[in-house]
């Protein structure tokens, strides 16, 4: 099968040039002016961008939260995640504490297979490095689970100390992985959050002022210098504020190996959500928790300036009708997270690249070549060059979309941006040479995804 898309303009951070890329099978065969190859189906991008497709590095599908499940699995976030542009996702699979972390990729690979439409890889979030842990480490780097995510936040479920965290980054620096942060002062937040709780502050709105910046911004910091100090990367995940961006930024001026994340909900949601009536402002419960308004132009620079190398999502729906209530009464029992898969790119580029803050090109090595490079995938995925899998978006820069639940195919009962109104979107999509979008249709194939075995650093 042969797919010829003519005429469009082809973005990769260089730049961008009017080009036909021609598909054969799985891979792009040949970029350039003109293509004359015969084909079997020929698709005009005249007047559109043909981008690499998205990677999302950072989603929680099918996961478990104490009694309940995030609610997208691998077959409907990875359908929503197409509608949005994104042709891959790296999921976290959860460690549980006293268990082999093999055990943990195994089941999140029964969750992915026979459901995920879109090529998937893993995190493995480690809850315990117990005895053996360090070994179990590298061998999940040689089979291409390659990042490990901790915690500096939950004392008692999620939570590694230092120690645990700086014996890992060392394991990494010598085996090719790569440490993830989920960095929060879980100390502090377990004390203003227990204080908040006796003097009957229960409302939702009270995650947020439990959980202010400078917890984030001192994890940050901390997690930034075990790295140094161990001599190995580390990646900090959903940064939210100025504070903790200013620390990463600090770093990066005298450490080539701190990488920073943000997600959509920091750049276009602000702590004013919290406002919201009665029990609405759990919608926007979620770790690290949106912040003041006047933070946002600080993480635009900061992508702009490669201080942030990644935006991703931190996707982590719950439903607002029975999920979010567990929490009503106590806001430290709200299910966290929102979704975000589906919104991620049309947020960005009409936030981003339509208001001049990020250039085009920027825009797709903040959503598909960094994420490739930083997490093994690159040149399989993140570019759109001969040889590449033919992972293709066309995006219609005039395209207007309004954000709802009504329209959206995340299976949650509510968008966090409600009524919002986005230039930019994807209008055809292909996975590995498949088309997948097509007229505004899902026309991929739950199943059809495959697991994705990321290489070590420096291979
Ligand atoms: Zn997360």
């Amino acid at each position: 099968m042969r797919t010829l898309i003519r005429h469009g303009t082809v973005v990769t951070p260089a730049g961008a040039s009017v080009a036909d890329v021609l598909i054969e099978g799985e891979r792009i065969a040949a970029v350039g002016p003109q293509l004359s190859a015969p084909a079997d189906a020929v698709f005009d991008a005249t007047g559109r961008y043909v981008i690499p497709g998205g990677i999302d590095v950072h989603t929680h599908l099918d996961m478990p939260l104490g009694d309940t499940v995030t609610a997208d699995d691998f077959e409907s976030g990875t359908v929503a995640a197409a509608f949005g542009g994104t042709t891959s996702v790296v999921d976290f699979a959860v460690q549980d504490r006293g268990r082999p972390m093999r055990e943990a990729w195994e089941t999140w690979m029964r969750k992915a297979e026979g459901r995920a439409a879109l090529d998937y890889g893993f995190h493995l979030i480690v809850t315990d490095l117990g005895a053996g842990g360090l070994e179990e480490m590298d061998a999940l780097v040689a089979e291409g689970v390659t990042t490990f995510k901790l915690f500096m936040a939950y004392p008692g479920r999620l939570m590694v100390d230092d120690a645990v965290i700086f014996r890992a980054l060392r394991r990494t620096a010598d085996n090719g992985g790569m440490v993830l942060m989920h960095a929060e002062n879980g100390g502090v937040i377990a004390e203003l959050v227990a204080r908040a709780l006796a003097e009957g502050r229960t409302a939702p709105k009270y995650h947020a002022l439990t959980r202010p910046p400078r917890t984030e911004a001192e994890a940050t910091h901390r997690a930034l210098a075990l790295a140094e100090l161990a001599g190995a990367p580390v990646y900090i995940v959903h940064v939210s504020c100025a504070e903790a961006v200013e620390e990463v930024a600090q770093a990066r001026g005298r450490y080539a190996g701190a990488l920073g994340e943000t997600c959509p909900q920091y750049l276009f949601l602000s702590d004013e959500c919290y406002d919201a009536p009665g029990f609405e402002a759990a919608k926007y419960v979620m770790s690290p928790p949106l912040r003041p308004r006047a933070g946002q132009e600080r993480l635009w620079r900061a992508l702009a300036a490669d201080e942030l190398q990644v935006v991703a999502t931190d996707h982590c729906p719950f439903r607002m009708k029975d999920q979010k209530p567990i929490g009503r009464g106590d806001f430290s029992k709200i299910p966290g997270g929102a979704p975000g898969i589906e919104m991620r790119m049309s947020l960005l580029y009409d936030g981003g690249v339509r208001t001049g803050r990020i250039s085009l090109g920027r825009f797709v090595e903040l959503t598909a070549t960094n994420p490739a490079r930083i997490f093994g995938l690159y040149p399989r995925k993140g570019v759109i060059a001969a040889g590449s899998d033919a992972d293709v978006v066309v995006w219609d820069p005039d395209r207007e979309v309004t954000w709802s639940a009504a329209t959206h195919h995340m299976r949650v009962d509510y968008n966090p941006y409600e009524g919002r109104v986005v230039r930019g979107a994807a209008v055809a999509v292909w996975s590995r040479g498949a088309r997948v979008i097509e007229d505004g249709r899902f026309v991929g194939r739950a199943g059809a995804g495959r697991f994705l075995k990321r290489a070590p650093r420096g291979s």
